[in-house]
């Protein structure tokens, strides 16, 4: 069945001296990781041996030549569960699983047979045409579904394998892909919602993101990673830059002019990790050529031993930022890095909500959909009222919301009235505007509690019992430890759990509580993780009125200024 174009295992390099990292095992003897570098070519897990099986940029012909033709049933359980992901595609929830049954069903008992598929839409950017065919995808094959996710991506749910090539077809003809959405690979690359277009910006790095994804998305000697690798690169401090493996901040070196501060190791998930400095200045001609070498660092020194331990944080925790910063000088740059100052940066997110100038004299509205939930018939009303109104472009955020590109200021208010009336909110109340959820039960096969409808009944509670706030207070539901929806960074960080319920004494859905988080908060020394509160949790069906106890009871009690 196998239709190779790729060979199997990828290139690697040649075996390094042990010195470079492993840890000590009994006797002294490097324990081992797994770490290519270090001559460990043979897989630690069943991750590692289906990848070295076979390069999973493979199965595309597989879906285009056999299982499109012949339908789920006929999709070999390797590929289904493993592959597949390296074009976007996961095998959704089936229905009805309550959140119980999580971690004790066989994955075949959990899958649905429909997929979700990813669309990668590199520094948010999409044209109209590429709405347009994103949203007519979702209204034809994927049940009008179509959720903004917090990098940038559009998802869609309810795909047959049987479309699959039709809509890799219609995706391309736009320039669209969704190679490398999932899987141990580069994923999709964060920017600035507003790149080009900000008055702020004072160097575009939309040509480093381009080349990043023209030249090694989908290149065989970057898709066996040791997990996902995922990149942030933007002027402006407005992509959650600490949440990424490496990140490019911009940043003006007083001798040699604007750059970008380079940061590497971080990630959330269940072991959270802050990126670091590495206290260098990247010009922008050399941001493509630095983002190759840290991610090849990754991919010969990561650790491949337990999938728990295979992102890039740990090796950067292990080694310390001065050694990550040598090998990279010295194995894979072959020349110096400049020392560089650190970046001016935000005590709070930028979300890029409401009416905002462009250094063109334009303006872009950028709109609020409840917790990222979006669908085609939106997307295309979208798409329509751009039009309407002159502009081609519109940016997706990292905080779940779209933005509107290229208006004249005659027109905002027309165009802020037309997103309202297809759902989208400019002027949005703060709950509206600082809640996100991520994907949950309704389709993840990891999820223990529902989040998108859970955050739509507290936005819609919170609207109506809370008076509007005079600042944003964060909330980010999380379906399980995973954190797609990055649970320690929000002011109110929810991870989804089963809780036990006062009144009946039965394990429901609930949520253990992450207080006082917030990314982008580096700037005044606050960076840093919500404090989980031991013990404290809740009912999903108590959520709201918990919030809103936290949050009066933060209002009565905030100093001066806070
Ligand atoms: Fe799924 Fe858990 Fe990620 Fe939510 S946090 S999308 S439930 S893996």
């Amino acid at each position: 069945m196998t239709v190779n174009t790729v060979p199997a295992g990828n290139a690697a390099p040649a075996p390094r001296p042990a010195s470079r990292g492993g840890r000590a095992g009994a006797g002294g003897r490097p324990r081992g990781e797994g770490q290519w570098a270090l001559g460990h070519r043979e897989p630690l897990n069943p991750n590692e041996r289906s990848k070295k099986d076979d390069n999973p940029l493979n199965v595309r012909a597989r879906i285009e030549t056999i299982y499109a033709h012949r339908g789920f049933d006929s999709i070999d359980p390797a590929d289904l569960r493993g592959r597949f992901r390296w074009f976007g595609l996961y095998t959704q929830r089936r229905p009805g699983i309550d959140g119980g049954r999580t971690a004790i069903l066989e994955p075949e008992e959990l899958d649905d047979k429909y997929f979700m598929l990813r669309i990668r839409s590199d520094g948010g950017q999409l044209n109209l045409a590429q709405l347009r065919t994103i949203a007519s995808i979702s209204t034809r094959f994927g049940r009008d579904t179509a959720d903004i996710t917090d990098r940038q991506n559009i998802q869609l749910h309810w795909i047959r394998v049987e479309d699959v090539p039709q809509i890799w077809q219609e995706l391309e003809a736009v320039g669209l892909s969704t190679t490398e959405a999932c899987g141990d690979t580069p994923r999709v690359v964060l920017g600035s919602p507003i790149a080009g277009v900000a008055e702020s910006e004072v160097l575009d790095p939309t040509e480093a993101i381009t080349e990043i994804t023209a030249k090694f998305v989908g290149d065989p000697t970057l898709s066996n990673l040791p997990r996902k690798f995922k990149t942030s690169i933007s002027w402006l401090p407005d992509t959650p830059y600490e949440a990424n493996d490496v990140s490019f901040v911009g940043v003006i070196h007083p001798e040699h002019g604007p750059g970008f501060d380079l940061w590497v190791g971080g990630g959330l998930s269940t072991n959270p990790m802050l990126a670091q400095r590495l206290g260098v200045w990247v010009p922008l001609h050399e941001v493509v050529d630095v983002w190759h070498g840290v991610i090849q660092i990754f991919r010969d020194y990561g650790y491949r031993r337990l999938r728990t331990r295979a992102r890039l944080k740990f090796l950067v925790a292990d080694w310390g930022v001065a050694k990550f910063r040598e090998i990279l000088e010295t194995e894979y740059l072959k020349r110096a890095l400049i020392d560089g100052p650190s970046p001016d940066l935000p005590e709070k997110p930028i979300d890029h909500i409401g009416v905002h100038k462009q250094w063109d004299g334009k303006y872009f509205v950028g709109a609020a959909p409840l917790a990222g939930r979006s669908s085609g018939t939106q997307l295309t009303a979208v798409a329509d009222l751009a039009e309407r109104h002159g502009s081609d472009r519109v940016r997706l955020t990292p905080y779940q919301k779209l933005i509107v590109l290229d208006i004249a200021e005659a027109d905002t208010e027309a165009v802020v009235r037309g997103l309202r009336d297809v759902g989208l909110e400019a002027r949005p109340s703060s709950w509206r505007r600082s809640t996100m959820a991520c994907t949950g039960i309704e389709f993840c096969k990891l999820a223990i509690v529902e989040t998108k409808a859970r955050a739509a009944e507290l936005v819609e509670h919170l609207e109506a019992k809370v008076a509007e706030l005079d600042a944003d207070i964060s909330i980010h539901l999380n379906g399980c430890p995973n954190a797609c929806a990055r649970t320690q960074v929000a002011d109110i960080g929810l991870k989804g759990m089963l809780v036990r319920d006062d009144a009946s004494g039965d394990m429901v859905e609930g949520f253990q509580i992450h207080l006082g988080g917030g990314l982008g908060m580096a700037a005044g020394q606050n960076a840093g993780f919500g404090r989980k509160l031991r013990g404290l949790k809740t009912t999903a069906a108590e959520l709201p009125a918990y919030v809103e106890r936290v949050t009066n009871h933060y209002l009565a009690g905030r100093s001066s200024g806070e």
